[in-house]
């Protein structure tokens, strides 16, 4: 709570200011003049002061006076300019007082209150208790210039009318509140002008403050002007009602009008701000808004004369007393004060006691005296000019009445912290918003580089694809440059001894590159695994799985490649040496030889005979013996004679033979692949376990030859559709794939016929219903030969792995495997390249009619 003493900063206080602090009292004021006893700031600024203002008025002359004084001059003179009053003493000779205001008798009622009451009131609103006070004699007009309603002429309005008016202005109907009680003291009595039966109303005073109330009283919320006046009216009434009854006059109580003003200050004083300065941007949300209470006394007094005329006039003791009482006990109070003594004796009356904060409290006061002009009450003037005079001297300790108002704090920041909570709330949920948000971008960029891995991965297949393809196109045509050089038969077509050296290392260099490529293939997809950090575990084991087919499917077609390339190599040098010496056809011309040398033997010994020396001991006899049947059997009008004279049986029992000479069993080996032409044929020679003789001379014969005549007998039996079975769980499947070891073309010629004769045959079955399942060709591991020979060099291999390849897919039993296997591949080449039409077509066929192939393309993007 802010507290001033003598500071109020109010411009209009100026309005009540002392004369110029260089006026001088003339000679002959007085010692108790204001000259010398009223305290004056040095500065010159005293209307700062808290001192109590005093104002005389003097009244016009009534009607009487007018008759009565006609003769008479007045006794008092005015000189307002100069603020001061001269008191006549005697026709030669007045007193002069000097006043902070000098009324005269034309002095409107407007001009004595903005002189008297309009800086209390100003004050009052500000927070600070105030009091306007009349004292003089009855009749000098007090009660006009305090109480005049104005009814009938509005420039008549007293102090009360206009304090309101200016109280009502200035405040603000929704935060702020003016309460009224309007009292009368009696003979020491305090009584209720609002409601005259509450007649004897109790003085509290706060025993920590000292502040005194009159709680019992009326309290009433006045909002509005009119409110105000009926409430003047109605306490006029009571006060005239209760003085008739108590057979009074109003002149011998005291009214008292109380207005309390509650004012709420939502701007903080600068002050106040300045403090706190530092906090300003988070201090004055939450500093709580004050309000200012502030209390206007205006106080109407008995008249003054009762003090000195009491008694003499017929009063009763009591009575007299009474109003002696209060009135002398304020007159006392006022000399104390006045005189700095250290006991003011405010609790003698009911007066002092309520008016303790208007003299020598924190109250700002003002005080009109009246005065009439007359003469005849000359001494009742003196002695009011002189209690005005005393008046003078008391000096307040004006005092702001302002609290906080932490209610309304509370209340404010109760609101604040339900907006933050709010906000609080919406920041929370936008927060997730964002990680939701977030997460789902995360997973998007996740999935999209899986894609693109994917992608990646798929383009990089394709393009070992395609340089494998195209890298086996060039052995191919390197080949058949080859052929064209040496020609078909292998005879040399010129001189070309190192030549073929020359093309043994171009098809290294070859190699070599292929390699380097197959190298580069590998890191890239090594690379490309690497570069997948956002891959999801189970997306990097499907990675893993697809990397690991591609990495067997190249090796598998590195091993091929190589094989390749040792089949060129073995060719080329075939043909070097035969290049290299005139071909002797030792075994042509040695057939043709014998040939004509064994039909004589025929006819001389007759068939039986010969096969009987094919059991001879003699090898020698043996050799020439199975020559002969050989050859006989090389004629079909031969075969059937044969094999009746049980000549299918001999030979195999040769091959049955403990001592193994290839040579017997080379030639024997021939003659059953001719007697295997024939559908009964066949089945005796399965019938006779041929099957698995076959199979075991071909695991001990070294010959290419040797070999290439047993792999055609079995092709032969493979031609067989009641064979199938037999063959496979007899070892012909096995004997077959065993053979390639070899690598000898003529022979991988015919272990790829018996391999297409044999899927013809499944694939026939299958097609009838008359089997199920998996080919055989493939449960005996057939499947990864077919794939590498069937890009083969050699157009006569490549054309029946192409057959067996179709009639495999023709069931999608085989599909999968195949797929796995890496025969989809060749497929597609051999429906792209083949240069013959229907195997194209049946390729192509066999391709879109199987939904393992078909969805295996879509996946690798193949169009077909
Ligand atoms: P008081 O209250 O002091 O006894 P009043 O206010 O009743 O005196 O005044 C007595 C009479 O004098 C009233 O008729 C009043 O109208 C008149 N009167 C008082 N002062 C003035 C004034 N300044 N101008 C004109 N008439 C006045
Ligand atoms: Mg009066």
């Amino acid at each position: 709570m802010a507290s001033y003493r003598n500071v109020i900063r109010k411009s209009s206080d100026r309005t009540c200011s002392q004369p110029p602090s260089n006026l001088k009292p003339s000679s002959s004021f007085k010692s108790k003049s204001t000259s010398s006893n009223v305290r004056r700031s040095s500065s010159g600024d005293d209307h700062l002061s808290g001192r109590v203002r005093v104002a005389v008025r003097l009244r016009p002359q009534n009607a009487e006076e007018l008759v009565a004084d006609a003769d008479f001059a007045d006794c008092v003179e005015l000189q307002p300019e100069l603020k001061r009053l001269k008191l006549r003493k005697n026709s030669w000779d007045s007193d002069t007082y000097e006043f902070d205001e000098v009324l005269t008798e034309f002095a409107s009622q407007k001009r004595v209150y903005e002189v008297v009451a309009k800086p209390v009131v100003e004050s009052v609103l500000d927070g600070y208790n105030g009091t306007v006070m009349a004292y003089g004699q009855t009749g000098t007009g007090k009660t006009f210039t305090l109480g005049r309603l104005g009814d009938e002429d509005t420039s008549a309005r007293g102090i009360m009318v206009r304090a309101m008016e200016d109280i009502l202005a200035n405040i603000s109907q929704d935060s702020d509140s003016v309460i009224i009680s309007y009292l009368q003291i009696y003979m020491e009595t305090i009584q209720d002008l609002l409601n005259p039966e509450n007649d004897n109303i109790a003085i509290v005073e706060d025993p920590k403050t000292g502040d005194v109330s009159v709680p019992s009283a009326t309290m009433v919320d006045v909002r509005n002007h009119k409110e105000f006046m009926e409430l003047l009216r109605l306490g006029e009434a009571h006060r005239v009602a209760t003085n008739t009854k108590l057979n009074t006059e109003s002149s011998r109580s005291h009214a008292i009008l109380m207005v309390h003003i509650k004012r709420s200050v939502t701007e903080p004083e600068s002050e106040i701000s300045a403090e706190n300065d530092h906090s300003s941007h988070t201090g004055n949300t939450f500093k709580p808004s004050i309000i200012r209470k502030g209390k206007l006394v205006v106080v109407d007094l008995a008249g003054s004369e009762r003090i000195h005329k009491s008694g003499s006039e017929g009063h009763t003791l009591e009575e007299a007393k009474s109003i002696n009482l209060s009135l002398s006990a304020l007159g006392k109070c006022i000399n104390a004060l006045a005189e700095n003594s250290p006991h003011v004796p405010v609790r003698d009356s009911k007066l002092t006691r309520l008016l303790k904060d208007s003299f020598g409290g924190t109250a700002r006061t003002s005080l009109v005296i009246t005065i009439g002009p007359s003469p005849r009450h000359r001494s009742e003037t003196a002695s009011t000019i002189l209690f005005g005079q005393r008046a003078m001297k008391v000096e307040n300790m004006l005092k702001i009445k302002e609290e906080f108002d932490y209610r309304s704090l509370c209340r404010r920041l109760e609101i604040q912290i339900d907006k933050l909570i709010a906000e609080n709330e919406r920041q929370q949920k936008a927060f997730e918003d964002e990680v939701e948000r977030t997460a789902i971008e995360a997973h998007k960029r996740v999935s999209d580089a899986e894609m693109n891995y994917a992608d990646a991965l798929e383009r990089e297949k394709m393009k070992c694809q395609m340089d494998y393809m195209e890298s086996i196109k060039k052995l191919e045509e390197k080949w058949m440059s080859n052929q064209h050089k040496y020609g078909n038969n292998g005879f040399s077509n010129g001189n070309h001894g190192g030549k073929g050296d020359q093309d043994v290392i171009e098809l290294q260099n070859i190699l070599q590159k292929e390699i380097s490529l197959r190298k580069e293939a590998e890191e890239e997809i090594y690379n490309l695994r690497n570069s997948q950090p956002l891959s999801t575990e189970a997306g990097v084991n499907a990675d893993v799985l697809k990397l690991k087919r591609l990495l067997d499917d190249e090796t598998r077609q590195k091993q091929k490649l190589e094989q390749e390339v040792q089949l060129l190599q073995s060719r080329l040098s075939q043909l070097t040496f035969e290049s290299g010496q005139p071909r002797h056809s030792q075994y042509e011309d040695q057939s043709n030889g014998d040939r004509t040398s064994i039909a004589n033997i025929h006819e001389q010994v007759g068939l039986q005979k010969i096969l009987s020396l094919l059991e001879s001991e003699d090898s020698n006899v043996r050799l020439h013996a199975v020559k002969v049947v050989a050859n006989l059997a090389a004629e079909d009008a031969n075969q059937e004679r044969i094999v009746e004279a049980g000549g299918l049986t001999s030979l195999l029992e040769l091959l049955r033979s403990r001592n193994f000479d290839e040579t017997i069993c080379r030639i024997a080996a021939g003659a059953i692949a001719n007697l295997a032409m024939n559908e009964t044929n066949q089945e005796l020679i399965v019938v006779q376990g041929g099957i698995s003789l076959l199979a075991m001379t071909a695991v001990d014969a070294e010959d290419p030859q040797t070999l290439r005549m047993i792999a055609g007998a079995i092709a032969n039996l493979c031609g067989n559709d009641k064979l199938q079975t037999r063959l496979q769980s007899e070892g012909g499947i096995k004997a077959l794939l065993g053979m390639v070891r070899s690598r000898h073309p003529d022979v991988l010629s015919q272990v790829a016929r018996g391999i297409a004769n044999f899927a013809k045959c499944e694939s026939r079955a299958s097609s009838k219903g008359t089997r199920k399942g998996r080919s055989m060709l493939i449960e005996d591991g057939a499947l990864p030969w077919i794939v590498q020979n069937a890009n083969s060099e050699a157009s006569i291999i490549r054309r029946h792995i192409e057959l067996a390849l179709c009639h495999l897919a023709q069931h999608e039993v085989n599909t999968r495997d195949m797929v796995n296997g890496g025969a989809l591949w060749e497929l597609v080449r051999i429906s792209r390249d083949c240069s013959r039409d229907d195997i194209r077509s049946l390729a192509h066929r066999t391709l879109t009619s199987s939904k393992t192939f078909l969805s295996e393309l879509r996946r690798l993007r193949i169009e077909i």
